[in-house]
């Protein structure tokens, strides 16, 4: 007989084993032993120096040959008695369970043969009890829904910059010059991990600090996406963030490097930001309307979706017909910015955290920020309703945004304007369409 139980919390140093009931693409994926004809879950024995985390992500890499995945804790598990039919444990020994979403596999480095991805659980198991009673506590805690839920919160960043550090600019950028610090990033992860933020896409830089934390952010379960560098017009707002043309022909040549580079989207500066001493101020003009289009047409035809920092009225009227594909900011937007969006494909990424957070700090006045804050309460609510889309992100890394907790913050602004279920919405549609190639499936770049 075997007995297995679950528990909400155990001691760290009793488990001693990871199991992950794993999906992809509405699948459930199982692995198939060499040796054996039946199936199992992936999972396996915590390594000497692992974390539990570390031992899931490295089983499931070994054994599924997941690439890209989202790995998230779900309960503590007791096993004792008899597991397989040629294995018996006297004592309770501990595991960890797991769910991961996998989204792109490579090879096996297991003793597994292959796996199998199935629509519905396998009649025969290797573990006949212990793995079918995980699925069902799995399911019991309603843990593969994408919905947020009490047990399992899940929150994403739509718009974060990894390299900055929520307070000092200067310092933060310096923290990197000679190259990505590994031990900051690795410290930004973390915080992300642990406020179940399961998804971040980054603003850019120009030090290769998004593209770091994209590659290490499987370790730590978040799904990360980078544009590498943010792009800006030589002379206008960017510089603190990524690189800049001068023509069409140097933009050319940042777009196929940011591709070179791994980019999962391209990222554009449009516009200044506020000027929050003064209401209605930016601090630079914009791109002209014909070089926006040109920007976003040659973004679009290499593949790439467009994440567009964007304020003031006729600069976000510009951008919405160039093709945006997410409007970051949006500040200062009139009534028919605000009907051009809800009229467009384009996911709209409010960022009140770097604004709102400032207010009763003393740095700026509070009128003025108020001001602007409750215009652009005004605008959220006119494009909700609409039928514009609206996601989560608070410019995470932003002067009083601090990373994870902004990304919270931006929650809570976003809370009495934005159903929970519309911001699920946007981010998912954020999630599917900031990533490589979207564009040479979806949109129809001119021939
Ligand atoms: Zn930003």
């Amino acid at each position: 007989m075997t007995e297995i139980r679950f528990y909400d919390a155990v001691d760290d140093a009793l488990l001693r084993f990871a199991v992950i009931v794993a999906r992809s693409a509405g699948k459930w994926v199982l692995c198939k032993h060499r040796e054996r004809e039946s199936l199992e879950l992936p999972g396996g024995h915590r390594e000497p120096g692992e974390s539990i985390r570390e031992t899931a992500a490295r089983e499931l890499r070994e054994e599924t040959g997941a690439v890209d995945f989202t790995l998230r804790p779900i309960c503590a598990y007791s096993l004792k008695g008899e597991l397989r039919a040629d294995l018996v444990t006297e004592t309770e020994s501990f595991g960890m369970l797991f769910t991961a979403e996998i989204r792109s596999f490579g090879p096996l480095h297991s003793e597994m043969e292959r796996i199998i991805l199935m629509d519905k659980l396998p009649r025969s198991w290797v573990y006949p009890v212990a793995h079918p009673r995980m699925v069902e506590e799995v399911l019991r805690r309603k843990a593969l829904s994408p919905e947020p839920c009490a047990l399992c919160p899940m929150y994403y960043e739509t718009h974060a910059h990894a390299i900055l550090d929520g307070a000092d600019f200067r310092a933060a950028l310096k923290r990197h010059a000679d190259g990505p610090d590994e031990v900051w990033v690795r410290r930004v992860l973390e915080r992300y991990r642990d406020n179940h933020i399961i998804y971040v896409r980054d603003g850019g830089d120009h030090q290769g600090v998004s593209l770091l934390a994209k590659r290490l952010a499987p370790e730590y379960g978040v799904e990360y996406r980078s544009p590498a560098f943010a792009i800006h017009q030589k002379g206008l707002y960017g510089s603190m963030v990524g690189r800049a043309w001068a023509d069409m022909a140097a933009y050319r040549a940042l777009v196929a490097e940011a591709k070179e580079q791994g980019a999962d989207f391209i990222k554009l500066m449009l516009s200044g930001i506020m000027d929050f001493n003064e209401y209605g101020v930016l601090s630079c003009p914009s791109p002209t309307p014909e070089e926006m289009a040109e920007l976003v047409r040659v973004a679009h035809g290499e593949g790439f979706a467009v994440m567009a920092h964007c304020n003031g009225a006729d600069a976000v009227k510009a951008a919405l017909a160039a093709g945006i594909d997410s409007l970051e900011h949006g500040y200062y937007m009139d009534a028919q910015a605000v009907a051009d969006l809800a009229a467009s494909d384009c996911v709209w990424v409010p960022t009140f955290a770097p604004v709102a957070n400032l207010m009763g700090l003393g740095r700026f006045p509070d009128e003025v920020l108020n001001r602007i804050v409750e215009g652009h309460r005004a605008n959220v609510r006119a494009a909700l309703s609409a039928g514009a889309r609206i996601a989560p992100g608070s410019d995470g890394g932003a002067f009083a945004v601090p990373h994870a907790a902004g990304a919270l913050d931006e929650y809570r602004w976003l809370r009495d304007l934005v159903p929970k279920e519309e911001l699920q919405k946007g981010a998912e549609r954020i999630r599917e369409r900031f990533c490589r190639h979207y564009a040479l499936v979806h949109l129809s770049p001119e021939p």
